[in-house]
Protein backbone atom coordinates (compact mmCIF):
# COMPACT_ATOMS: atom_id res chain seq x y z
CA UNK A 1 0.00 0.00 0.00
CA UNK A 2 1.24 3.50 -0.80
CA UNK A 3 2.64 5.15 2.33
CA UNK A 4 0.84 7.98 1.97
CA UNK A 5 -2.57 5.93 1.79
CA UNK A 6 -1.27 3.79 5.22
CA UNK A 7 -1.75 6.37 7.60
CA UNK A 8 -4.43 8.41 5.98
CA UNK A 9 -7.71 9.68 6.93
CA UNK A 10 -9.06 8.36 2.93
CA UNK A 11 -7.80 5.02 3.61
CA UNK A 12 -11.25 3.13 3.81
CA UNK A 13 -11.79 5.38 0.54
CA UNK A 14 -8.88 3.93 -1.07
CA UNK A 15 -10.05 0.07 -0.18
CA UNK A 16 -13.01 1.02 -1.32
CA UNK A 17 -11.65 1.90 -4.57
CA UNK A 18 -9.41 -0.83 -4.88
CA UNK A 19 -11.74 -2.72 -4.29
CA UNK A 20 -13.54 -1.20 -7.49
CA UNK A 21 -16.49 0.06 -5.28
CA UNK A 22 -18.36 3.06 -6.57
CA UNK A 23 -17.99 5.75 -4.02
CA UNK A 24 -20.75 7.98 -3.18
CA UNK A 25 -21.65 12.08 -2.96
CA UNK A 26 -20.73 12.03 1.02
CA UNK A 27 -17.09 10.25 0.09
CA UNK A 28 -16.49 12.40 -2.80
CA UNK A 29 -17.41 15.01 -0.38
CA UNK A 30 -15.03 13.91 2.16
CA UNK A 31 -12.27 14.05 -0.92
CA UNK A 32 -12.91 17.58 -1.53
CA UNK A 33 -12.97 18.48 1.76
CA UNK A 34 -9.28 16.89 2.72
CA UNK A 35 -5.99 18.31 3.24
CA UNK A 36 -4.19 15.26 2.75
CA UNK A 37 -3.65 15.80 -0.94
CA UNK A 38 -0.61 13.51 -0.68
CA UNK A 39 -3.49 10.51 -0.46
CA UNK A 40 -5.83 12.15 -2.42
CA UNK A 41 -3.34 12.00 -5.66
CA UNK A 42 -2.04 8.32 -4.61
CA UNK A 43 -6.47 7.20 -4.96
CA UNK A 44 -6.75 9.47 -8.08
CA UNK A 45 -3.22 7.98 -9.86
CA UNK A 46 -4.53 4.40 -8.97
CA UNK A 47 -8.10 4.99 -10.43
CA UNK A 48 -6.20 6.83 -13.72
CA UNK A 49 -3.72 3.80 -14.38
CA UNK A 50 -6.21 1.09 -13.99
CA UNK A 51 -8.23 3.05 -16.58
CA UNK A 52 -5.51 4.27 -19.11
CA UNK A 53 -1.93 2.54 -17.69
CA UNK A 54 0.95 4.98 -18.24
CA UNK A 55 -0.16 6.55 -21.49
CA UNK A 56 -0.73 10.27 -21.22
CA UNK A 57 -2.27 12.03 -24.56
CA UNK A 58 -2.50 15.42 -26.24
CA UNK A 59 -4.47 16.76 -29.00
CA UNK A 60 -3.19 18.74 -31.95
CA UNK A 61 -5.85 20.48 -32.80
CA UNK A 62 -6.82 24.38 -33.45
CA UNK A 63 -9.53 26.47 -31.85
CA UNK A 64 -11.47 28.66 -34.08
CA UNK A 65 -14.17 31.35 -32.42
CA UNK A 66 -16.47 31.93 -35.50
CA UNK A 67 -17.95 35.33 -33.33
CA UNK A 68 -17.80 36.61 -30.02
CA UNK A 69 -21.20 38.43 -30.50
CA UNK A 70 -23.64 37.25 -27.90
CA UNK A 71 -27.35 37.63 -26.69
CA UNK A 72 -26.57 36.90 -23.67
CA UNK A 73 -24.30 38.42 -20.84
CA UNK A 74 -23.00 35.62 -18.67
CA UNK A 75 -21.94 37.56 -15.58
CA UNK A 76 -18.94 35.84 -15.62
CA UNK A 77 -17.80 35.88 -19.42
CA UNK A 78 -15.31 38.35 -20.51
CA UNK A 79 -15.68 37.10 -24.36
CA UNK A 80 -18.94 37.82 -25.64
CA UNK A 81 -19.58 41.36 -27.39
CA UNK A 82 -22.67 43.09 -28.25
CA UNK A 83 -23.19 44.65 -32.24
CA UNK A 84 -22.51 48.21 -30.52
CA UNK A 85 -18.72 47.28 -28.89
CA UNK A 86 -16.33 48.45 -30.87
CA UNK A 87 -14.25 45.02 -30.59
CA UNK A 88 -16.72 42.29 -31.53
CA UNK A 89 -15.84 40.30 -34.86
CA UNK A 90 -17.89 37.34 -36.83
CA UNK A 91 -15.73 35.09 -39.93
CA UNK A 92 -17.07 34.22 -42.96
CA UNK A 93 -17.27 30.69 -43.91
CA UNK A 94 -13.68 31.63 -45.98
CA UNK A 95 -11.80 33.24 -43.09
CA UNK A 96 -12.46 29.98 -41.15
CA UNK A 97 -11.44 27.75 -43.85
CA UNK A 98 -8.50 29.85 -44.57
CA UNK A 99 -7.64 29.34 -40.59
CA UNK A 100 -8.15 25.35 -41.39
CA UNK A 101 -6.20 25.45 -44.10
CA UNK A 102 -3.09 27.15 -42.35
CA UNK A 103 -3.53 24.68 -39.38
CA UNK A 104 -3.65 21.71 -41.39
CA UNK A 105 -0.08 22.59 -42.35
CA UNK A 106 0.96 21.96 -39.11
CA UNK A 107 -0.81 18.95 -38.78
CA UNK A 108 -4.12 19.67 -36.89
CA UNK A 109 -6.61 16.37 -36.93
CA UNK A 110 -9.25 18.71 -35.16
CA UNK A 111 -10.66 22.26 -35.40
CA UNK A 112 -12.45 22.68 -32.29
CA UNK A 113 -15.32 25.61 -32.95
CA UNK A 114 -17.54 27.94 -30.59
CA UNK A 115 -18.71 31.29 -30.85
CA UNK A 116 -21.21 33.62 -29.12
CA UNK A 117 -24.95 33.23 -29.73
CA UNK A 118 -24.89 35.27 -32.80
CA UNK A 119 -28.14 37.48 -32.95
CA UNK A 120 -28.37 37.05 -36.88
CA UNK A 121 -26.90 34.60 -38.47
CA UNK A 122 -28.94 31.94 -40.35
CA UNK A 123 -28.26 28.56 -39.66
CA UNK A 124 -27.43 28.18 -43.08
CA UNK A 125 -24.02 29.50 -41.51
CA UNK A 126 -23.64 26.67 -39.43
CA UNK A 127 -24.07 23.87 -41.90
CA UNK A 128 -22.27 25.80 -44.37
CA UNK A 129 -18.94 26.76 -42.69
CA UNK A 130 -19.18 22.45 -41.57
CA UNK A 131 -19.57 21.47 -45.04
CA UNK A 132 -16.18 23.58 -46.36
CA UNK A 133 -14.52 22.27 -43.63
CA UNK A 134 -15.32 19.00 -44.78
CA UNK A 135 -14.89 19.40 -48.20
CA UNK A 136 -11.66 21.18 -47.42
CA UNK A 137 -10.33 18.02 -45.65
CA UNK A 138 -12.62 15.09 -44.90
CA UNK A 139 -10.34 13.64 -42.22
CA UNK A 140 -10.60 16.88 -40.51
CA UNK A 141 -12.27 16.16 -37.28
CA UNK A 142 -14.83 18.68 -36.14
CA UNK A 143 -15.85 19.15 -32.63
CA UNK A 144 -18.30 22.34 -32.23
CA UNK A 145 -20.96 23.82 -30.56
CA UNK A 146 -21.30 24.01 -26.42
CA UNK A 147 -25.21 22.62 -25.46
CA UNK A 148 -26.35 26.96 -25.19
CA UNK A 149 -25.28 27.26 -29.20
CA UNK A 150 -27.22 24.21 -30.17
CA UNK A 151 -30.52 25.42 -28.17
CA UNK A 152 -29.58 28.66 -29.84
CA UNK A 153 -29.63 27.14 -33.32
CA UNK A 154 -32.54 25.12 -33.10
CA UNK A 155 -34.69 28.24 -31.73
CA UNK A 156 -33.00 29.93 -35.02
CA UNK A 157 -34.11 27.50 -37.15
CA UNK A 158 -37.41 26.48 -35.81
CA UNK A 159 -36.38 23.13 -35.42
CA UNK A 160 -36.39 20.32 -32.29
CA UNK A 161 -33.02 19.66 -31.22
CA UNK A 162 -32.79 16.73 -32.30
CA UNK A 163 -33.96 17.80 -35.97
CA UNK A 164 -30.47 20.42 -35.68
CA UNK A 165 -28.28 17.93 -34.57
CA UNK A 166 -29.17 15.32 -36.94
CA UNK A 167 -28.34 18.41 -39.72
CA UNK A 168 -25.48 19.47 -38.29
CA UNK A 169 -24.48 15.90 -38.30
CA UNK A 170 -25.39 15.49 -41.53
CA UNK A 171 -22.97 18.57 -42.47
CA UNK A 172 -20.17 17.30 -41.35
CA UNK A 173 -20.47 17.70 -36.90
CA UNK A 174 -18.10 14.89 -34.83
CA UNK A 175 -18.44 15.93 -31.54
CA UNK A 176 -19.75 18.24 -29.29
CA UNK A 177 -18.08 20.44 -26.95
CA UNK A 178 -18.49 20.52 -23.40
CA UNK A 179 -18.34 24.15 -22.72
CA UNK A 180 -21.23 25.95 -21.09
CA UNK A 181 -22.25 23.30 -17.88
CA UNK A 182 -20.69 25.60 -15.51
CA UNK A 183 -21.91 24.30 -12.36
CA UNK A 184 -25.60 22.71 -12.18
CA UNK A 185 -27.38 24.16 -9.51
CA UNK A 186 -29.97 26.55 -10.05
CA UNK A 187 -28.66 29.56 -7.77
CA UNK A 188 -25.24 29.66 -9.02
CA UNK A 189 -26.33 29.87 -12.62
CA UNK A 190 -28.42 32.95 -11.30
CA UNK A 191 -25.52 34.18 -10.16
CA UNK A 192 -22.77 33.80 -13.06
CA UNK A 193 -24.59 32.79 -15.47
CA UNK A 194 -27.78 34.65 -16.02
CA UNK A 195 -30.08 33.47 -18.82
CA UNK A 196 -28.31 30.34 -19.85
CA UNK A 197 -29.63 27.17 -20.33
CA UNK A 198 -30.43 24.89 -17.18
CA UNK A 199 -28.52 22.13 -16.23
CA UNK A 200 -31.59 19.96 -18.04
CA UNK A 201 -31.32 21.28 -20.97
CA UNK A 202 -27.36 21.22 -21.31
CA UNK A 203 -27.93 17.33 -20.45
CA UNK A 204 -30.69 16.53 -22.69
CA UNK A 205 -28.50 18.33 -25.22
CA UNK A 206 -25.83 16.03 -24.81
CA UNK A 207 -28.59 13.01 -24.28
CA UNK A 208 -30.00 13.63 -27.58
CA UNK A 209 -26.40 13.59 -29.41
CA UNK A 210 -25.30 10.75 -27.58
CA UNK A 211 -28.64 8.97 -28.39
CA UNK A 212 -27.42 9.81 -32.25
CA UNK A 213 -24.62 8.23 -32.49
CA UNK A 214 -22.70 11.40 -30.89
CA UNK A 215 -20.15 11.65 -28.45
CA UNK A 216 -18.90 15.03 -26.38
CA UNK A 217 -16.78 16.19 -23.60
CA UNK A 218 -18.38 17.92 -20.97
CA UNK A 219 -16.76 20.75 -18.57
CA UNK A 220 -17.04 22.05 -14.52
CA UNK A 221 -16.30 25.15 -14.49
CA UNK A 222 -14.73 25.64 -10.71
CA UNK A 223 -13.74 28.50 -8.28
CA UNK A 224 -15.88 30.93 -8.28
CA UNK A 225 -19.20 31.18 -6.24
CA UNK A 226 -20.03 27.62 -5.65
CA UNK A 227 -19.55 25.13 -2.77
CA UNK A 228 -17.82 22.00 -2.82
CA UNK A 229 -21.12 20.38 -2.30
CA UNK A 230 -22.16 22.11 -5.57
CA UNK A 231 -19.33 20.91 -7.35
CA UNK A 232 -20.32 17.45 -6.14
CA UNK A 233 -24.01 17.65 -6.95
CA UNK A 234 -22.26 18.55 -10.57
CA UNK A 235 -20.27 15.09 -10.66
CA UNK A 236 -23.28 13.21 -9.74
CA UNK A 237 -25.09 14.50 -12.68
CA UNK A 238 -22.38 14.00 -15.30
CA UNK A 239 -22.22 10.26 -13.86
CA UNK A 240 -25.53 9.81 -13.67
CA UNK A 241 -25.67 10.67 -17.62
CA UNK A 242 -22.86 8.72 -18.41
CA UNK A 243 -24.53 5.29 -16.59
CA UNK A 244 -27.67 6.13 -19.19
CA UNK A 245 -25.99 7.02 -22.40
CA UNK A 246 -21.84 6.20 -22.32
CA UNK A 247 -21.51 9.15 -24.75
CA UNK A 248 -18.58 11.57 -22.92
CA UNK A 249 -15.60 10.45 -24.14
CA UNK A 250 -14.01 13.22 -21.39
CA UNK A 251 -14.22 15.53 -18.94
CA UNK A 252 -12.16 18.79 -18.76
CA UNK A 253 -12.46 20.73 -15.19
CA UNK A 254 -12.32 24.34 -15.67
CA UNK A 255 -10.50 26.71 -13.54
CA UNK A 256 -12.65 29.90 -13.55
CA UNK A 257 -10.57 33.36 -14.97
CA UNK A 258 -11.17 36.00 -12.62
CA UNK A 259 -10.34 38.83 -14.94
CA UNK A 260 -12.63 41.40 -17.04
CA UNK A 261 -16.39 40.05 -15.69
CA UNK A 262 -19.06 40.90 -13.45
CA UNK A 263 -18.31 38.23 -9.94
CA UNK A 264 -16.25 39.16 -7.42
CA UNK A 265 -14.62 36.65 -6.29
CA UNK A 266 -11.26 37.12 -4.02
CA UNK A 267 -9.84 33.87 -4.08
CA UNK A 268 -9.82 32.33 -7.49
CA UNK A 269 -8.55 28.15 -7.85
CA UNK A 270 -5.04 27.51 -6.23
CA UNK A 271 -3.05 25.09 -7.65
CA UNK A 272 -3.98 23.12 -4.23
CA UNK A 273 -7.70 23.39 -5.40
CA UNK A 274 -7.23 22.50 -9.11
CA UNK A 275 -5.68 19.68 -8.30
CA UNK A 276 -8.25 18.28 -5.64
CA UNK A 277 -10.38 19.29 -8.30
CA UNK A 278 -8.67 16.73 -10.96
CA UNK A 279 -8.15 14.05 -8.48
CA UNK A 280 -11.76 13.99 -7.10
CA UNK A 281 -13.00 14.02 -10.40
CA UNK A 282 -10.96 10.85 -11.79
CA UNK A 283 -11.96 8.92 -8.35
CA UNK A 284 -15.90 9.89 -8.64
CA UNK A 285 -16.33 9.42 -12.60
CA UNK A 286 -15.79 5.69 -12.07
CA UNK A 287 -17.73 5.63 -15.60
CA UNK A 288 -15.02 8.37 -17.14
CA UNK A 289 -11.73 6.90 -19.38
CA UNK A 290 -10.57 10.20 -19.53
CA UNK A 291 -9.99 13.38 -17.39
CA UNK A 292 -8.25 16.03 -18.81
CA UNK A 293 -5.54 19.06 -17.40
CA UNK A 294 -6.62 21.91 -19.18
CA UNK A 295 -3.15 24.14 -19.31
CA UNK A 296 -5.04 27.12 -20.52
CA UNK A 297 -6.36 27.28 -17.31
CA UNK A 298 -4.02 25.51 -15.40
CA UNK A 299 -0.67 26.80 -17.20
CA UNK A 300 1.82 23.89 -18.33
CA UNK A 301 2.96 23.49 -15.17
CA UNK A 302 0.90 22.88 -12.95
CA UNK A 303 -1.07 20.33 -16.01
CA UNK A 304 2.26 18.27 -15.66
CA UNK A 305 1.80 17.74 -12.18
CA UNK A 306 -2.15 16.61 -12.67
CA UNK A 307 -0.92 13.83 -14.88
CA UNK A 308 0.22 12.55 -11.27
CA UNK A 309 -3.37 13.62 -9.81
CA UNK A 310 -5.75 11.70 -11.73
CA UNK A 311 -5.19 13.72 -15.19
CA UNK A 312 -4.26 11.48 -18.14
CA UNK A 313 -4.74 14.34 -20.75
CA UNK A 314 -3.21 17.82 -20.88
CA UNK A 315 -5.45 18.66 -24.48
CA UNK A 316 -3.36 20.21 -27.17
CA UNK A 317 -1.91 22.91 -29.72
CA UNK A 318 -4.81 24.74 -29.38
CA UNK A 319 -3.28 27.92 -31.67
CA UNK A 320 -5.44 30.93 -31.07
CA UNK A 321 -7.33 30.50 -27.48
CA UNK A 322 -9.88 33.52 -26.91
CA UNK A 323 -12.06 33.06 -24.00
CA UNK A 324 -9.40 32.04 -21.22
CA UNK A 325 -7.04 35.09 -22.14
CA UNK A 326 -9.34 37.66 -22.46
CA UNK A 327 -10.45 36.42 -18.78
CA UNK A 328 -6.96 36.83 -17.66
CA UNK A 329 -5.33 33.77 -18.23
CA UNK A 330 -1.74 33.93 -18.19
CA UNK A 331 -0.95 31.19 -20.30
CA UNK A 332 0.59 31.33 -23.81
CA UNK A 333 -1.57 31.01 -26.42
CA UNK A 334 -0.36 28.00 -27.98
CA UNK A 335 1.85 24.47 -27.26
CA UNK A 336 3.78 23.06 -29.73
CA UNK A 337 3.77 19.16 -29.72
CA UNK A 338 7.37 19.22 -28.81
CA UNK A 339 7.02 20.87 -25.30
CA UNK A 340 3.77 18.45 -24.45
CA UNK A 341 5.30 15.51 -25.15
CA UNK A 342 8.49 16.76 -22.99
CA UNK A 343 6.33 17.19 -20.16
CA UNK A 344 3.93 14.15 -20.60
CA UNK A 345 7.49 12.20 -20.49
CA UNK A 346 8.77 13.98 -17.47
CA UNK A 347 6.18 13.29 -15.86
CA UNK A 348 7.01 9.49 -16.49
CA UNK A 349 4.36 8.80 -18.57
CA UNK A 350 4.12 7.51 -22.33
CA UNK A 351 2.60 10.30 -24.32
CA UNK A 352 0.21 9.43 -27.10
CA UNK A 353 -1.02 11.85 -29.66
CA UNK A 354 -5.01 10.94 -29.94
CA UNK A 355 -7.83 11.85 -31.87
CA UNK A 356 -11.03 14.22 -30.91
CA UNK A 357 -12.09 10.63 -29.61
CA UNK A 358 -9.02 10.73 -27.08
CA UNK A 359 -8.15 7.49 -29.23
CA UNK A 360 -4.74 7.03 -29.90
CA UNK A 361 -3.09 8.25 -33.57
CA UNK A 362 0.25 7.96 -32.44
CA UNK A 363 2.32 6.42 -29.59
CA UNK A 364 5.58 7.66 -28.87
CA UNK A 365 8.80 6.54 -27.52
CA UNK A 366 8.34 6.24 -23.32
CA UNK A 367 10.30 8.49 -21.05
CA UNK A 368 13.96 6.94 -19.94
CA UNK A 369 14.32 5.67 -16.85
CA UNK A 370 16.38 7.99 -14.80
CA UNK A 371 20.26 7.52 -14.57
CA UNK A 372 20.15 6.83 -10.95
CA UNK A 373 17.41 5.26 -8.98
CA UNK A 374 16.77 5.13 -5.57
CA UNK A 375 17.59 1.60 -3.73
CA UNK A 376 14.26 -0.43 -3.60
CA UNK A 377 16.27 -1.42 -0.27
CA UNK A 378 16.30 2.16 0.82
CA UNK A 379 13.11 2.83 -0.88
CA UNK A 380 11.52 0.02 1.92
CA UNK A 381 13.47 1.37 5.05
CA UNK A 382 11.89 4.80 4.16
CA UNK A 383 8.49 3.53 3.93
CA UNK A 384 8.48 1.79 6.97
CA UNK A 385 9.67 4.44 9.05
CA UNK A 386 6.90 7.15 7.82
CA UNK A 387 4.76 4.19 8.95
CA UNK A 388 5.91 3.85 12.02
CA UNK A 389 6.63 7.08 12.95
S1 LIG B 1 -20.64 32.45 -21.81
FE1 LIG B 1 -21.38 32.04 -23.90
S2 LIG B 1 -23.58 32.41 -23.78
FE2 LIG B 1 -22.69 33.42 -21.99
S3 LIG B 1 -22.30 35.55 -22.64
FE3 LIG B 1 -20.40 34.38 -22.99
S4 LIG B 1 -20.53 33.73 -25.13
FE4 LIG B 1 -22.62 34.33 -24.50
Amino acid sequence: MNFFIRRSELRDIYEKVVAGGRISEAEALRLFETKDLNALGAIADFARAKKVGNRASFIVNRYVNYSNYCILSCQFCSFARKKRDGDGFELSTEQIVEKAREALKLGITELHIVGGLHPSLPFSYYTDMLKALKALDSRLQLKCFTAIEILHLAWLAKKSVEQTLIELKAAGLESLTGGGAEIFRKEVREQIARGKESAEEYLDVHRTWHKLGGRSTCTMLYGHVETLADRVDHLRQLRALQDETHGFVGLVPLPYQPENNGIPVEHPPTGFDSLRTLAVSRIYLDNFDHITAYWVGLGMKLAQVALSYGADDIHGTIIEEHIFHMAGAGSPQLQTETEMIKAIREAGRTPVQRNTFYEPIKILEAAAPPAATVNPAHSKVLEDNLATA
